[in-house]
């Protein structure tokens, strides 16, 4: 990995770079994309004063907002390599998420040890929270007036909880008929406008970057740099609760917009620049069969951009046009990493052995387990691998899914028992002594 220009000189101020052609934005500028060639930007900071102890040990953030939510965050205390400049920070708090064992999802995955970092326990049920406590930040600090994304669910629930936090209007546009129930009700709940867009999520969101270029509505997409900034800290705390020096040989991740992909690789080379890490973890990152077209280039060695119409049970990783592509490749690139792509059947599969073991978690989640069983049954994970998964969202995001799921004819399923109200029809289905 290349460690010369990841970081600014100490003492200066973070800055945008586009990482294409190296056009240079104040951090207080409200833009995602480079006005010069249209890549996206990345955010780049000074180098900590303390080097890799910044990762290591950080010093407690107790005092970058009113409220003392920001002490508890599993984010700002990793603030020197998020928003080093940031103060009232809108924190719910989020982050310092469980990273378990399971005996159960490491059989049926067949690696040697597996743990299951479940980001699932973020406040709103999900890993967006990460990003969308530094967006909505970034945005406050902006003077924004309105901010607004495009979203599969997830994002859409996240974003209404930290607007609403902050007291800033929330625009949410998704795919109408496409989202899992329970973050279409998170959303409204939190009381963000919810548009119901007759189209899918990549209509979606070229909408809305044509809101936020045209409008001047805040863009709280993953496109948005400083929800990289956030997410980043999912493989610092990971790699704190492994221990630094012992990090696993894969981090697997389910992927749709590649955004989390390319957090996690931004992650790991600033980690290794800083000396934090003594080798790198490879990242698998996992697609629905039917929403791909990372997975394809992989298989073509990147030659070209994919784009595909996305169908996938996994909702929130049914994206045919991943908008963080080149943030994406460059993470596997560098990374070494690998890209697999797991059928429906696979995933919920995955799913019901995960919800079975205790964990639970929502479809798109269960993709990253069974893309590590997928590569093991390939040889591509070697036995004796170890071998972190992440899952990305809660078991109650997408309810009918599950149900839907239990009164099938899937091998996993566990049916509901009718019963008429008699203590005999209990006392049958009682192990006896
Ligand atoms: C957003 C999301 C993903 C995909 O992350 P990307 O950054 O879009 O690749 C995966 N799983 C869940 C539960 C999500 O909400
Ligand atoms: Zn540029």
């Amino acid at each position: 990995m290349n460690a010369t220009t990841l970081f600014l000189d100490p003492g200066s101020e973070s800055r945008l770079v586009c990482p294409a052609c190296a056009l240079a934005y104040p951090a207080g500028a409200p833009v995602s994309e480079c006005e010069s060639c249209g890549a996206l930007l990345e955010v780049l900071h000074p180098r900590p004063a303390d080097g890799a102890a910044a990762l290591r040990s950080p010093a407690p953030a107790a005092a970058l907002d009113a409220s003392g939510a920001a002490g508890a965050s599993g984010v700002w205390r990793y603030h020197q390599l998020v928003m080093p400049a940031a103060t009232d920070v809108v924190s719910w708090p989020e982050g310092r998420t469980p990273f378990v064992r399971s005996e159960a999802v490491r059989q049926w995955t067949g690696v040697a040890d597996l743990r299951i970092k479940h980001e699932g326990m973020n406040p709103t049920g999900s890993f967006k929270d990460r990003g969308m406590t530094a967006a909505v930040t970034h945005a406050v600090h902006t003077g924004a007036r309105a901010i607004a994304c495009a979203s599969t669910g997830n994002t859409a629930a996240s974003l209404a909880a930290y607007a609403a936090i902050a007291g800033l209007p929330a625009l949410v546009l998704v795919p109408e008929g496409k989202v899992a129930t329970g973050k279409l009700a998170q959303a409204t709940a939190y009381g963000a406008t919810v548009l119901l867009v007759d189209g899918d999520f990549d209509s979606c969101l070229e909408l809305v970057r044509a809101a936020s270029r045209e409008l001047g509505v805040y863009l709280a997409n993953s496109v948005n740099p400083w929800r990289i900034e956030g997410q980043k800290t999912i493989a610092w705390e990971l790699l704190g609760q492994t221990g630094w020096d012992s990090p696993p040989d894969w981090i697997a991740l389910p992927a749709g917009a590649l955004g989390n992909t390319g957090a996690l690789g931004k992650a790991l080379r600033e980690a290794h620049a800083l000396g934090a890490l003594p080798r790198v973890p490879r990242i698998l990152s996992v697609q629905a069969a039917g929403a791909a077209p990372f997975a394809q280039g992989f298989e073509h060695g990147f030659a070209e951009r994919v784009r595909v119409h996305a169908e996938t049970v996994a909702s929130a990783i049914r994206i045919g046009d991943p908008a963080s592509w080149e943030r994406g490749v460059r993470a596997i690139h560098e990374t070494n990493g690998a890209v697999a792509a797991v059928s429906d059947d696979e995933i919920l599969d995955a799913k019901a052995v995960i919800d079975a073991a205790g964990i639970g978690c929502e479809p798109a989640s269960a993709a990253s387990v069974a893309g590590v069983r997928a590569l093991r049954s390939r040889g591509v994970i070697a036995a004796d691998a170890t071998v972190a998964c992440i899952l990305t969202g809660h078991l109650l995001k997408d309810p009918d899914t599950t149900i839907a799921y239990h009164g099938g004819s899937g091998a996993r399923a566990n049916p509901p028992v009718r019963i008429s109200a008699d203590l005999r029809e209990i006392r049958r289905l009682v192990p006896s002594a």
